[in-house]
């Protein structure tokens, strides 16, 4: 099994009735302004190169970004704001993430989410959070010989990666972390780092703002052994 393998058959999965029918319906009557789309509709696997020192986790597909896309944060503004971050510190090859075929390419940066349907109003039960930890765990196995850093975006990310971790078989310490932007876990081997959600909510009211979110894209990148730019 490796990383591709592991992607082919995420996009295959039906577990969760719930957001089957969410990201189906949400794919077939579209949004206006992309009437023109045929919508991914189904799950989106994790973007970047297998041999990824630093990973990005966020929440789930966004209705009418990466569930019509079929790429992680790519065609909404959520993924406009990481995407720019990134490009600017030199770990993405455009700033731009608008379809898969749109030639972006990340340098040692993956980015997934524990959840890979899209869920209405961004929010996952917690059941359905746990019913996909065990895609996000087989990810992390596997990327776990070159893994340093992980940042983790949003507390609901924050809260669904540490049991991913340990089942992955990292030391979480106990009680779990608490979460914050700016926080800072060391595991063995592994530095996990807290950030702010890229969402519109965070970065229109200025919770997150860009200088905040390259500070700790840089810090994560630098614990990752990745050189970045200014
Ligand atoms: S959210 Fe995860 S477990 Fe549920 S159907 Fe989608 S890929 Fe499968």
């Amino acid at each position: 099994m490796n990383l591709s393998d592991l992607d082919h058959r995420i996009t295959g999965c039906r577990a969760c009735p719930r957001l089957v029918a969410w990201r189906e319906e949400v794919a077939r009557t579209k949004r206006a302004a992309f009437a023109d789309w045929t919508y991914w509709g189904r799950p989106v696997p994790g973007f970047g190169p297998a041999d990824a020192p630093l990973l990005i986790i966020g929440l789930a597909p966004a209705a009418h970004g990466a569930n019509r896309t079929g790429r992680m944060f790519t065609g909404d503004r959520s993924g406009d704001v990481l995407y720019e971050a990134l490009y600017d510190i030199g770990l993405a090859s455009q700033p731009t993430a608008v379809s898969v075929d749109d030639g972006l390419e990340l340098y040692g940066v993956r980015i997934t989410s524990p959840v890979r349907c899209a869920p209405p109003a961004n929010k996952p039960t917690p059941e359905e959070r746990d019913t996909c930890r065990s895609w996000l765990v087989e990810e992390l196995t596997l990327l776990r010989p070159t893994l340093r850093a992980v940042v983790v975006l949003g507390a609901f990310g924050w809260q669904a990666a540490l049991p991913a971790f340990a089942a992955a078989g990292w030391q979480v310490p106990r009680p779990r972390p608490v979460f914050g932007h700016g926080a800072h876990v060391p595991l063995d081997g592994l530095d996990l780092f807290g950030c702010f959600h890229v969402s519109q909510r965070n970065t229109f009211t200025g919770k997150l703002t860009p200088t905040m979110l390259r500070d700790v894209l840089r810090t994560a990148a630098g614990a990752a052994g990745l050189p970045t730019t200014s």
